[in-house]
């Protein structure tokens, strides 16, 4: 899925626990984020003479393995415009840029076109920001698939963040990331100690 990589460039555990797992929950951060998309989610198309707008508009893209929709997509004359709606603040970092280069490139396989830039819409801002799909990003978006890949076949959970990104994270309660990650630091060192006493 498209939306996948916004999951793995935020964290990879994420992105496992979700589309390895198949585990999923809600939290408050969410629930508006679903609010938000309501409106787009109605898949509504309109035209006007400069500028045709589709929402929730189905993408795909052979080439790179993906499926997904676009929230919204502005076509000014043959060109589309991808925008991402996204709730809250802008997160650190490039998570949403990276879904929305993977829709811009699912669309220029579609249409047969340059998809040069996009935005993401930041809903309680009301704030539009135009991204650019450099070369720079699309490389990273592209190397980020096949490490996604390999994590989908492999069926491995990576370890926790356990950093500031948790706070918000609506599968904390399923991750646990600092029992996790307590317990994997107590069998590091439970290690390091036998090796330890080997070598004596
Ligand atoms: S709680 Fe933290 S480590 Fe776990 S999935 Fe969320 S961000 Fe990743």
């Amino acid at each position: 899925m498209v939306s996948a990589l916004e999951h793995y460039s935020y964290c990879p555990r994420q992105f496992a626990l979700i589309h390895v797992e198949q585990s999923y929950d809600e939290n408050i951060f969410t629930l508006r984020g679903s609010a938000d998309h309501e409106r787009v989610d109605e898949g509504y198309s309109t035209a006007s003479p400069d500028i045709r707008v589709e929402s929730s508009l189905p993408i795909w893209s052979e080439r790179l393995g993906l499926i997904g929709k676009a929230d919204i997509v502005e076509f000014h004359g043959d060109t589309p415009y991808p925008i991402e709606y996204k709730h809250g603040p802008r997160k650190m970092g490039v998570h949403a840029e990276m879904q929305l280069c993977a829709q811009a490139m699912c669309l220029e396989e579609m249409f047969g076109c340059c998809v040069p830039k996009g935005s993401v819409y930041h809903c309680s801002s009301h704030h539009r920001r135009e991204v650019v799909f450099s070369e720079e990003l699309r490389t990273r978006a592209e190397s980020m698939l096949v490490t996604m890949r390999a994590v989908l076949e492999s069926g491995d959970v990576p370890e926790p963040v356990n950093d500031a990104r948790c706070t918000n994270c609506s599968l904390i309660d399923l991750c646990l990331p600092q029992a996790v990650g307590k317990r994997r630091r107590l069998s590091h060192i439970g290690k390091a100690l036998f090796e330890a006493n080997e070598e004596e």
